[in-house]
């Protein structure tokens, strides 16, 4: 195979309630030049490339900063900002950031539904993707990315990976993320039913991972739960910077999601993804 230079991208996204704006930097050529891609109509990329200094600008005016913009070398892993070495239930900023979250994806059903209702709402989401299951599904992966949702990783099979060596629990990530065939760095795993140890963080901190649970569990995958009962659990849980945990793989999931994102809105909740939560100061815990 022919030798070339590593092109770096850097992919990132920020958002405002109106216009979402994904942005990719390419530095293969001299000097940072930057295309403007609005994420909810792709075919509008930019011929313009804008100035490094117009994209700061943008970025300072729009409500959140860029997360993602010291890290992400192509298909490789980037630290999360502010990540810790354990694990992150939630990220109360004082902001009222909120983040949505779905394990178990992509669905043939649900996922492609669900992403048609965040998008109409402007709403950034986080899908937790197994491995095989967007290796069987690599369009509707794809899109997911393009559209500019966060991809994270939850493992390549859902085992458990406390009952896995280092070695077990690296390929189970390792297989995952080259699933997922990321234009964005995959930054965050969720561990199948929330299960770590030590090994587990290690091995995640190792392969650049935060490890992230929730503080909302929505229990929408038990038998009988109603989308109802799904938006009545939010609405009394949900705080500034709760991380709800939902999948999206229910007949339940696009109905209550649609009553979680209107009834939140009106609390004056801002949606962000997990990245964009972690890349926010956090509130540090009062001191008793
Ligand atoms: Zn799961």
């Amino acid at each position: 195979m022919e030798a070339s230079a590593k092109k770096t991208t850097i992919w990132t996204r920020f958002d405002n309630r109106h216009s979402p704006l994904l942005l990719k930097i390419d530095d293969s050529s001299p000097g940072a030049v930057l295309f403007r891609m609005n994420t909810f109509n792709p075919s509008t990329l930019s011929k313009n490339p804008l100035t490094l200094t117009t994209a700061i600008f943008l970025s300072c005016a729009t409500l959140l900063p860029i997360p993602a913009f010291a890290a992400g070398v192509e298909g490789g892993y980037g630290k999360t900002p502010n990540a810790t070495e354990g694990t992150v239930s939630s990220w109360p900023t004082g902001k009222k950031l909120i983040a949505l979250t779905y394990d178990d994806g992509p669905n043939t059903k649900v996922t492609q539904p669900l992403m048609d209702l965040l998008e109409s709402e402007g709403v950034p989401a986080t899908f937790y993707l197994l491995g095989q299951t967007a290796k069987a599904n690599p369009k509707l992966t794809a899109e997911i990315q393009r559209r500019g949702f966060e991809v994270g990783n939850h493992s390549w099979s859902h085992p458990q990976l406390t009952k896995l060596g280092v070695d077990g629990i690296k390929s189970q990530l390792q297989r995952a993320n080259d699933a997922m065939t990321a234009p964005r760095p995959v930054t965050t795993m969720r561990p199948p039913y929330g299960a770590h140890n030590a090994t587990v963080r290690r091995v995640c901190s190792d392969m650049g991972f935060s490890v992230i649970l929730w503080d909302v569990d929505t229990n929408d995958w038990r038998k009988g739960t109603t989308a109802e009962k799904i938006v009545k659990t939010v609405l009394e849980e949900a705080k500034d910077g709760s991380i709800i945990l939902m999948h999206d793989r229910l007949p339940t999931t696009v109905p209550a999601t649609r009553q979680i994102i209107a009834e939140l809105k009106k609390r004056g909740y801002t949606f962000v993804t997990v990245s964009q939560l972690l890349a926010q100061p956090r509130l540090s815990a009062k001191k008793p």
